[in-house]
């Protein structure tokens, strides 16, 4: 009796147990987004568990329970039936799977179909297939890899993707021996459309532009956004006159003579700038390609608006310098690489030294010289000029002061000005502190300016000169007849002195019409009550000639090269 009792208990308990564990599996589940289906080798029996239900909704099978597997073939398309079937199927011990696309209510769905076999001594057990439906994850992993390919304002390929794409049209080109074509698209103005009809407004034409560029696209011709306003097409083996660099160019050039229409109705107007560079010719790498395009790009925008411009070399070597320049030239500031050297100027008849002309020197690490003609422009587009002629305005009079000291010399020390220096505020300030604080008498300086100081702002710089020259100091006009020469500018200039540039001086001697000109010039400064000075006079006869023609100053390397402080020195010593 007893012994009954205790296996009743263990029963009991034994279900109790196995009802629990039922509750467990049936939880998962239930809440698990998947539908099973469990089979039984032993029994030959399927049970379906989970959502299953959910899967057959669209079909006729209903919430119907499933008898064998050849009625799950009813949840995809006919197409999908074979890699189902071999799934399904499967008897092997372990695991097969795939993704399936199929169409329910007329919708795309993708499933997840994965089946495990289990075995035990060597006899196939239990089998449990899983699916899922994973149409939400492929949607976001789609959008996630649009956005990766993809600019999302135009459609077109991002930046990335287009490097990507270019490097294989790069590698193609290189295996069958032909080339890439590369333009980068620059919408000219851009700024002033966005800053003046607004963001929303400049967008809209970064998308009608794209959409227009987006019709060249085929399996040959890749187009991008790559930013703001810019856009790349890139052609792999061009067919001339098809689809080659000139007949894009064409088609853009065609598009934009017709305004592209906002969706306020307002018209818009555009001109591009084309930079072109082909592969192997401009480069040999994808990224080296792109750089050039758009190194002649900008080059070309800086000519003016609405250019196409070709890659070359030369256009890369001037650039690859000035950009080498440009970075060793912040450097060269930072520690003060800079050194004056002087060059003498006399008075034609006496032949007496007038004064010397401060020419600034740059030596960089390897002790070579750099001419100011090279590093000048640049220093002076990236502002760096600022703090160099400053240092050659103290440095220069300091030297000054310290030889009227030490050899009791007294004459004009002339100073190279950029446009830019006369844009700072307390330039002519500094300047007059400076003369004051080394006690040199201001007719003592004298500031070399050029025509392009005055075209920027004439009014503003013609009142600064002004002011230094009610001072006492003195103002040269240099390089004239080199720029717009304007004579009109000579009377209203505060100026005393003319420089005559070296291109008159070179060739006085051999062109009748320069002597003309000359002579009339030097007339011209006498009778404005204005001095003037020949740069760059290397032959006696040229000398001879400025002299007898009037010409009151002389500066060359027939007098005297630009030299370092030392060897004027030593000139003082026998002066
Ligand atoms: P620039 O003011 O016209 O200076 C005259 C240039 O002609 C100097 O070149 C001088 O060395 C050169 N020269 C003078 N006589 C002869 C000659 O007989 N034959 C030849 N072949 N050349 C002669 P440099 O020193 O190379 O200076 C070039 C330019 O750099 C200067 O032209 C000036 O515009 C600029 N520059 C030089 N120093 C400064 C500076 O401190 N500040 C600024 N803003 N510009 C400077
Ligand atoms: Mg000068």
């Amino acid at each position: 009796m007893n012994e009954l009792r205790y296996q009743l208990d263990l029963l009991k308990a034994m279900n109790q147990k196995l009802s629990e564990k039922e509750r467990m599996y049936r939880l998962i589940c239930e809440t698990s987004d998947a539908a099973y289906l469990y089979y039984s080798f032993e029994k030959n029996e399927i049970t379906t568990l989970g959502k299953w239900n959910d899967f057959f909704e669209s079909t006729d099978r209903g919430g119907r329970d499933i008898r064998d597997f050849e009625q799950v073939f009813d949840l995809v398309d006919e197409a999908y039936v074979m890699p189902l079937r071999d799934i399904l199927y499967l008897e092997k011990n372990g695991e097969s799977q795939a993704s399936l696309e199929c169409m329910q209510k007329n919708k795309k769905v993708w499933l997840h179909v994965n089946c495990h076999v289990q075995y035990e001594n060597g006899q196939p057990l239990d089998k449990l297939i899983t699916i899922k439906n994973i149409t939400k994850q492929k949607f976001q992993n789609e959008e996630l890899l649009y956005m990766a390919y993809y600019d999302a304002m135009t459609g077109l390929y991002n930046r990335n993707y287009f490097v990507s794409l270019l490097g294989e049209f790069v590698r193609k080109a290189y295996e069958n021996n032909t080339i890439v074509s590369l333009l980068m698209i620059d919408i000219d103005d851009f700024k002033y459309v966005k800053d003046g009809m607004g963001m929303v407004a400049g967008d809209e034409l970064v998308q009608m532009f794209g959409m227009f560029l987006k019709d060249f696209s085929s399996e040959n011709v890749i187009v991008s956004h790559m930013s703001s306003d810019v856009y790349c097409v890139a052609i792999y083996d061009p067919i001339a006159g098809l689809n080659d660099a000139n007949s894009v160019i064409h088609a853009i050039k065609k598009r934009i003579k017709e305004p592209f229409y906002l969706s306020s109705g307002q018209a818009l107007n555009i001109t591009v700038s084309i930079g072109v560079a082909e592969y192997p010719e401009a480069a040999s790498s994808t990224l080296e390609l792109i750089n050039c395009a758009e190194i002649v790009l900008f080059k070309g925008k800086n000519k003016g608006k609405n250019t196409v411009s070709y890659f070359d070399a030369p256009i890369l070597n001037e650039f690859l310098h000035a950009v080498e320049i440009e970075n060793k030239l912040k450097e060269a500031v930072h520690e003060n690489n800079f050194l004056l050297y002087f060059q003498p100027q006399y008075y034609s008849g006496s032949k007496h030294l007038r004064g010397v002309e401060v020419l600034l020197r740059w030596r960089d690490k390897d002790g070579k010289i750099i001419s100011p003609a090279t590093f000048i422009p640049i220093a002076e587009k990236n502002g760096t000029i600022i703090p160099i002629g400053h240092w050659v305005v103290q440095e220069s009079i300091k030297t000054y002061a310290q030889w009227k000291k030490q050899y009791g010399v007294h004459f004009v020390l002339s100073i190279n000005i950029s446009a830019l220096q006369y844009s700072e505020d307390d330039f002519v300030d500094n300047l007059i502190e400076t003369i004051n604080k080394y006690e040199i008498n201001p007719n003592e300086i004298e500031l070399e300016i050029t025509e392009s100081v005055l075209i920027d702002d004439f009014d503003s710089v013609n009142e600064k000169l002004k002011v230094l020259r009610d001072y006492g100091i003195r103002i040269s006009l240099d390089d004239f007849g080199t720029g717009f020469s304007s004579l009109s500018y000579l009377k209203q200039l505060p100026i005393n002195t003319l420089k005559i540039d070296k291109s008159f001086v070179d060739t006085v001697m051999s062109d009748s019409a320069t002597r003309v000109i000359t002579e009339s010039l030097i007339n011209m400064v006498k009778a404005l009550g204005l001095e003037s000075i020949a740069d760059g006079v290397e032959e006696e006869q040229q000398y001879k000639y400025l002299h007898a023609i009037g010409c009151d100053m002389i500066q060359g390397y027939l007098m005297g090269k630009p030299m370092p402080p030392g060897d004027l020195e030593s000139m003082f010593k026998h002066m």
